[in-house]
């Protein structure tokens, strides 16, 4: 016989668990399903941890929308529960005049999109905030920043928790069905079990095509293509010659990647971008020469033995197009028929961000039904 709950959020990433705060807070009984041992051992710790502003996102997309809205929740929530942060700023380093030329269309984009806050610097400003950075023009967004993405689980963790929720690791969920106004989830692992509740999200990151498609009832049409995408970081060995967020334009250069301080001061290059079809970490240090390259070309002062490898994630897209042009895909009632099912699909870049958006717009899905 099923055991029953409110609310199922499957995935204890950053978007899970945000989700499972909110509801939480607007009272549900809620039950988080997570496959391994811990937290976050996924996409939500294997990237750059960077706070989007929200600059080239394609106006009226959701990804332009939630993005707003995150960096605020995020800003406000951090200094409340001890969430390490930093609105360093980011620069939008143009290194020639191709480059040069983008950088009004940014700023236009970022304000058609809500974002009124870019400025131009001055040459001997940007000398000032970063002595070792070669440019051409930079265009300059005060309110982006840098985030411990583990501390931020742990903190929607906690207040999830306090309101109720409970986690089960290492539980595995296999598939369900469609019952009457809600869902059953087939959950394996040591304690196998099966839930029937009445709201059911799908925040399993790169696992949510596999649960949606091994949900009987939800029409198999619906369910977008994966499309893998890895990227890797090296990390400046001893030296810190940048602490602010750099982004090198010409952007899709072949050789660009971008830079980003962590919360102690570490340098981070990449990440790059891999077409993959399966998720493995691994990080081969034969893209060193790549790496020094691309570093180079802002950071002439670069030697040998600077970089080292770091680490990789794998963006869980729903197309090739690039993250800011390919949007999240968050599936309700009106698009598969199942009262109480919410799916997220293709939660890339900035989808840390959007994290606490991303809860409040699931919320709000599942308040309408
Ligand atoms: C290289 C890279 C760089 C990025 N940089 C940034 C950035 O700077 N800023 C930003 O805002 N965003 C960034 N992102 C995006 C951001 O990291 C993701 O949008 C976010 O972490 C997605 O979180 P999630 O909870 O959906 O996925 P995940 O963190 O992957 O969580 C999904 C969870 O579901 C669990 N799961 C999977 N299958 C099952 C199953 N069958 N049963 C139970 N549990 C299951 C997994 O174990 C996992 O814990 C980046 C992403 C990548 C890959």
């Amino acid at each position: 016989m099923a055991e029953t709950t409110d609310c199922v959020v499957i995935g204890a990433g950053v978007i899970g668990l945000a989700c499972a705060r909110e509801m939480a807070l607007a009272g549900h009984e809620v039950v988080v399903i997570e496959a391994e041992d811990t937290i976050g051992m996924h996409t939500s710790s294997r990237n750059t941890s960077c706070i989007h502003a929200g600059i080239n996102y394609v106006p009226g997309s959701l990804k332009a929308k939630l993005v707003l809205r995150g960096k605020e929740l995020l800003y406000g929530f951090c200094p409340q529960h001890g969430v390490g942060h930093r609105r360093c700023g980011k620069l939008m380093v143009a290194l020639d005049e191709t480059g040069a030329m983008e950088l009004p269309k940014l700023k236009a984009n970022a304000e058609t999109n809500g974002l009124d806050d870019l400025e131009f610097l001055e040459p001997a400003r940007v000398r000032e905030m970063e002595p070792e950075l070669r440019f051409h023009t930079v265009l300059y967004s005060p309110s982006s920043g840098i985030i411990d993405a583990h501390e931020l689980m742990l903190a929607l963790l906690g207040e999830a928790e306090d309101n109720g929720a409970a986690l089960a690791l290492s539980s595995p969920v296999l598939g369900g069905r469609v019952v009457g106004s809600g869902v059953e989830i087939d959950v394996g692992g040591k304690q196998a079990t099966t839930i029937r509740c009445r709201i059911a999200i799908n925040a399993a990151g790169l696992g949510a095509q596999k649960i949606a498609a091994a949900i009987d009832g939800v029409p198999p049409a619906t369910v977008p293509a994966q499309v893998l995408s890895k990227g890797i970081y090296f990390v400046a060995a001893s030296k810190r010659p940048f602490s602010h967020l750099i982004y090198p334009l010409p952007g899709e250069h072949a050789n660009a990647v971008h830079v980003s301080p962590d919360i102690a001061g570490a340098v981070r290059f990449g990440p790059n971008t891999l077409p993959t079809d399966h998720v493995d970490y691994s990080v081969d240090e034969s893209y060193a020469p790549f790496f020094y390259d691309a570093a180079r070309r802002f950071w002439p002062a670069i030697e040998d033995g600077d970089l080292v490898p770091g680490w990789a994630g794998v963006r869980p897209k729903t197309s090739n197009a690039r993250a800011s042009r390919n949007d999240f895909t968050v599936h309700d009632k009106t698009v598969h028929g199942v009262q109480g099912l919410v799916n997220l699909y293709g939660i890339e870049s900035p989808g840390l961000t959007c994290s606490m958006a991303i809860a409040e717009h699931v919320a709000g899905l599942v308040e309408a039904a």
